[in-house]
């Protein structure tokens, strides 16, 4: 730990003993306290103010049992979560997770990191996460669309346009929000913009499905282009996972004029020296719901090797980590360094230990924190909830637009806040402070309720 501040020390041992037993949060805190003695030194009045002690605490955080039926006419239960972090510059917005991973510490970290990322987009939404333990993959649909619709009886309870806007994230995409939405629609008897990531035909927005991944390109576009005058032009990228991330990011890194050789799922990687068909992964993950593997069994030359993380030993350019949380350790990221990685950025959310951070810092690797690079996917959620309020849609090219627009300025406040605290180019840095200051500024006009 290298806290320099005594009061942000203070800060995090007291985290640390309110939330023993939840790593993911304590490394998120721990991350973005330890960007903050810039701050510290700089704004007495936020100290003072305490936005810091009740920036980490989420406002509510409400569990709850899920109970359902299998296709055995077996009850079911799981465990649901909304984590409604902070509200202070718009309504609770975030996705949900179903995967059996989750937990209250998951779900708190990821809270914690849409507030500062919502921050980061310049539109007026605070932040949120939710989710459950529950496990799709070995699941019929009818199992799915009952699973979603008892999380949602409970969910509706909580969430509303002007409240808590729930989005998909890991395990969630268009077929369980339509599930959710249309339970959420049959209780309240409303038609609101109250979820995103909803389909086409039913408010949904243009971009939205490819948002993220476009998003992070257009980020990595603009940093490459700052600072090194580079583009993704005739690049190796490596980008992990195989889901709404990284499917998307691999689509727009090719077409800037990258190519992209390898992508995996959670139990392997693929690796293809021509660059990846990425309508053939389109197909095995999007309309099969398959397993990368089956890649190789289709595509003459691409070779499958067991094992997600070896994919990092797989020599690049670009590395586009876009699975989970923690999937590049400090041996993987001098595994990237040694192979000449010359950029890093997060489409997962903190999929970078602080080690493999560290890594890529020391060796003057560009990175770009998720919470930066990733908010491509909220923004354009921010912009279907803008859509949904005023009954209108607008075209792809033109949420594309503002999409890319977004993205480069995100990245030169990021910027901007890495000079101003004397820290420059340092993009994690950057991005907690921006992100911070905004939300700061609001929760110090709002006032404390005694
Ligand atoms: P999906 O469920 O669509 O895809 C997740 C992908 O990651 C799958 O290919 C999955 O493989 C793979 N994966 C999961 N765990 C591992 C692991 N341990 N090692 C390797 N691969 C793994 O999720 P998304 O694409 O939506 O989300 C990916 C990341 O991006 C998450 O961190 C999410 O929080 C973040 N994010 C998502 C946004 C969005 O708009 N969807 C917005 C901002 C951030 P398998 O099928 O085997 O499980």
């Amino acid at each position: 730990m290298s806290f320099q501040s005594q009061y942000l020390l203070s800060v995090y041992q007291a985290v640390c003993q309110r939330n023993a037993g939840e790593p993911e949060f304590l490394q998120a805190v721990q991350e973005v306290l330890e960007s903050l003695e810039p701050v510290v030194n700089k704004r007495p009045d936020l100290v003072k103010a305490g936005i810091i002690e009740r920036l980490v605490e989420p406002e509510r955080m409400i569990q709850f049992r899920v109970s359902w039926v299998d296709d055995k006419g077996e009850v079911r239960v799981n465990r649901g979560w909304r984590v409604q972090y902070n509200s202070a510059i718009g309504p609770y917005k975030g996705g949900l997770r179903l995967h059996p991973s989750v937990n209250a510490s998951i779900l708190k970290f990821l809270g914690f990191e849409q507030t500062f990322k919502n921050s980061l987009t310049g539109l007026p939404i605070g932040g949120a996460k939710g989710g459950a333990d529950f496990n799709s993959r070995d699941k019929s649909e009818g199992e799915v669309m009952r699973f979603c619709q008892s999380f949602a009886t409970e969910l509706t309870k909580h969430i509303g346009a002007d409240t808590d806007v729930p989005a998909g994230d890991i395990g969630v995409g268009p077929r369980e929000i339509g599930f959710m939405f249309g339970q959420y629609k049959r209780l309240s008897n409303e038609f609101t913009g109250t979820f995103t990531g909803k389909s086409l035909y039913s408010g949904g927005s243009w971009v939205r499905k490819e948002a993220t991944g476009y998003g992070l390109c257009y980020f990595a576009q603009e940093m490459l282009s700052h600072i090194k005058q580079d583009s993704f032009e005739g690049k190796t990228v490596v980008v992990s996972g195989s889901g709404n991330v990284a499917i998307y990011a691999s689509e727009k890194a090719a077409q800037l004029g990258a190519k992209v050789v390898a992508m995996s799922d959670s139990d392997g990687y693929i690796y293809d020296e021509n660059g990846i068909d990425l309508e053939v992964v389109k197909q095995i993950k999007e309309v099969e719901r398959g397993r990368i593997k089956s890649y190789a069994e289709r595509v003459p030359g691409a070779v499958y090797t067991p094992g997600c993380g070896e994919i990092w030993s797989v020599k690049c350019d670009v590395a586009l980590p876009c699975a989970t949380q923690n999937e590049i350790n400090g041996e993987q990221a001098q595994q990237l360094v040694n192979n000449g990685v010359s950029v890093v950025a997060e489409g997962a959310n903190m999929p970078c230990t602080p080690e493999a951070v560290e890594i890529f810092r020391a060796n003057h690797v560009l990175f770009s924190p998720g919470k930066a690079s990733n908010a491509g996917g909220v923004a354009v959620s921010s912009l279907e909830m803008c859509q949904n309020s005023m009954r209108y849609s607008w075209s792809f090219e033109e949420v594309d637009a503002k999409l890319k627009w977004i993205m480069a300025n995100i990245f030169h406040n990021a910027y901007q806040a890495s000079e101003e605290f004397d820290h420059k180019g340092d993009l994690v840095i950057g991005a907690n402070i921006a992100g911070f200051l905004k939300v700061a500024e609001a929760m110090k006009w709002q006032g404390v309720a005694y």
